[in-house]
């Protein structure tokens, strides 16, 4: 099963922009900044009480941010959801007819092992899976 909710990503144009927003609204500075290659991300996350907020920018026009924005313009990207066990969960929610979008999980932002489950299989979610990477 699922824990609890990780972090929400929310698609920005401009990482600066982002991070002067939502230090007003939520009264902080983000803790970290990440870029994530793969991805074609920069991330910055806050803490809010006991929940998380990443911002993700895209660092490059073939970026599937860059390409989310074009579409649907900026705003809640993803739920995160924390779990023990990816490989695990991953082979449990194919099962249940889930289509994945990376069966292979793969390195993500905050020191996680990540996969996404497809929204047009989860209600219209964009819906990632993280496992905390211990080593
Ligand atoms: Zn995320």
């Amino acid at each position: 099963m699922l824990g609890k909710i990780e972090h929400l990503g929310i698609a920005v144009r401009d990482l600066k922009e982002g991070n002067q927003l939502y230090t007003k609204l939520l009264g902080r500075l983000p803790y970290k900044e990440e870029v994530v290659e793969s991805e074609q991300v920069v991330t910055s996350f806050f803490q809010s009480g006991e929940n998380k907020i990443e911002l993700l920018a895209a660092t490059h026009e073939d970026s599937a941010i860059a390409k989310y924005i074009d579409k649907y313009g900026p705003g809640i990207h993803h739920v995160a959801f924390a779990v023990e066990n990816i490989v695990e969960e991953l082979a449990r929610l194919k099962k249940e007819g889930f289509v994945i979008l990376n069966e292979k999980p793969k390195r993500g932002a905050d020191n996680k092992w990540v996969a996404f489950v497809h929204p047009k299989s989860a209600g219209g979610v964009l819906v990632e899976l993280c496992e905390e990477i211990k080593e």
